[in-house]
């Protein structure tokens, strides 16, 4: 490989803006070429990259590396790119592969040491970042803790951080929100997708899974989903701070979790692994009593997909090793996005039909138990704020006040955890309103596990509305829901 492209991002004033930083070597004499930075800043960055990777062991090039920041009229100040550039030579050179840098980003500056250095205003790079698509943002590890809500990887060292990369486990760090960390986000910033939204709160209701599809903002909404969700209760919070008390953070405040493991996770890091002598809790358990949310799901590895049904069945997690098993709390809302086709072209997209079906049937694993699918669409600047979380917020907590009371005396809180054997007895419907779904498994379009989730998906309905029991109207609006069609 002789080109590398990577994200990175410059802070101007108080705003981050994206930058894309390419190498490429080409035959001519040993040296370091920049285009697109200012003279100024020029020499410094040559000679810290440089003596970095030199003093970090790696080779440099026998050939001539130009680097180019893009675009090229952006004025660039400071030393954030360092280490985006250091990465982008390596890749060149093959000491990185390049699929690792997909959807990753890369801030810092460099010592000459190989050291990575903290950098001022880095919670604004990253945002910028996380609007233009980026998924993942290597940082240095001073700056692990601050306001930053995607996946991280925290290095000290260009060392550290090629070995990160290049493992097969990286150590994604966080990947859970804490929420004690800054004010909750806000659905208001989030104008259009109505579809999404509906869902989003249908969900947050009934404690029912989702799977959005399409090319928009899924993980804002996902990020959205623990301010409506209703705080967690006593027993719930005790459950969460002892999965926490197995891993480096601390979980405070009350919100549910959200976690966003990247599909480059291995099986390990998402279901819990035994190491050191200790069993590690994974991103299931880290959401327990929250939200589980994969990003990009066709992606993940299908022992992940096909195992995340123990879970979902059972709503924990059983971690064995020579020492003996150790069972872990992991009931949580699971949700899903995923573009319609595996090459996210958006318009210019030019998938045939079957490798569209294709690559959302590498999900049919866990499509029967999702009781709602929605559509996403890019965000709509025209479309005027969104209806604020809190408005939300309280009607999930009026139709969650209704479940409650309904299933007072019962082991259940929400109407996704009423078994199948008590909707076909204490919580049957009436002939009229089990006639769609009823119909719809007599004519083999239903599993009758999925006619289960329509019911219980139609009692969330009825208790949004205040209604005492679920109608005909509210079984059809549910399949509508799974279906993915408007409700
Ligand atoms: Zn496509």
């Amino acid at each position: 490989m002789t080109f590398a492209a990577v994200s990175s991002a410059v802070v101007i004033g108080l705003s981050g803006h994206p930058v894309r930083v390419e190498v490429s070597l080409s035959p001519g004499p040993r040296g370091l070429h920049l285009t697109g930075l200012p003279d100024t800043t020029t020499a410094g960055v040559r000679d810290r990259v440089r003596a970095a990777i030199l003093n970090s062991g790696y080779d440099w090039p026998q050939e001539e590396v130009t680097v180019a920041v893009l675009p090229s009229d952006m004025p660039v100040y400071g030393s954030t790119l360092d280490v985006a550039i250091a990465v982008a030579i390596l890749a060149a050179h093959g000491a990185i592969s390049l699929e690792r840098l997909t959807h990753t980003a890369f801030l810092g500056e460099l010592g000459l040491d190989g050291s990575i250095r903290q950098v001022r205003g880095l919670p604004c790079a990253v945002r910028s970042l996380i609007t233009s698509g980026i998924r993942r943002v290597a940082i240095p590890l001073g700056n692990v803790g601050q306001d930053i809500r995607c996946a991280v990887i925290g290095a000290t060292s260009l060392t550290e951080l090629v070995e990160q990369l290049n493992s097969d486990a990286p150590s994604t760090v966080p990947t859970a929100l804490d929420p004690a960390q800054g004010a909750p986000l806000d659905l208001t910033d989030l104008p259009g997708n109505h579809a999404a939204r509906h869902a989003l709160e249908v969900c947050a209701a009934g404690g029912h899974h989702l799977l959005l599809i399409g090319d928009g903002p899924a993980t804002m909404l996902a990020e959205r989903l623990p301010g409506i969700l209703p705080a967690l209760d006593d027993a719930s919070l005790a459950e969460v701070t002892k999965i926490y008390a197995l891993t480096e953070s601390r979980w405070r405040g009350r919100r549910p979790p959200l976690c966003e493991p990247h599909y480059t996770n291995t099986a390990a890091a998402i279901f819990g692994r035994h190491t050191a002598g200790q069993f590690r809790p994974g991103a299931v358990s880290l959401a327990h009593a929250g939200v589980l949310f994969l990003d990009q799901a066709p992606e993940y590895p299908r022992s992940v997909l096909d195992g995340l049904r123990i879970p979902l069945e059972t709503g924990e997690i059983v971690l064995a090793s020579w020492q003996g098993t150790f069972i872990l709390p992991a009931r949580f809302q699971l949700l899903l996005a995923t573009s319609p086709c595996p090459c996210s072209g958006g318009n210019a997209c030019q998938c045939r039909p079957v490798e569209r079906r294709r690559y959302l049937q590498r999900l049919s694993s866990l499509r029967d138990g999702i009781e709602v699918a929605a559509p996403i669409d890019p965000i709509d600047r025209n479309a005027g704020p969104g209806e604020p979380s809190s408005a939300v917020a309280d009607r999930v907590a009026a139709a969650r006040d209704r479940t409650a009371h309904r299933l007072a005396g019962t082991p259940w809180r929400t109407n996704a955890q009423i078994p199948a054997s008590e909707l076909r007895t204490r919580y049957r419907l009436d002939p009229d309103a089990l006639d769609p779904p009823e119909s719809r498994l007599r004519a083999g379009a239903l599993t009758p596990s999925a006619l289960t989730r329509m019911l219980r998906l139609a009692w969330t309905l009825a208790d949004l509305r205040a209604a005492h029991h679920p109608t005909r109207d509210d079984t059809q609006r549910a399949l509508r829901l799974w279906q993915g069609k408007p409700a």
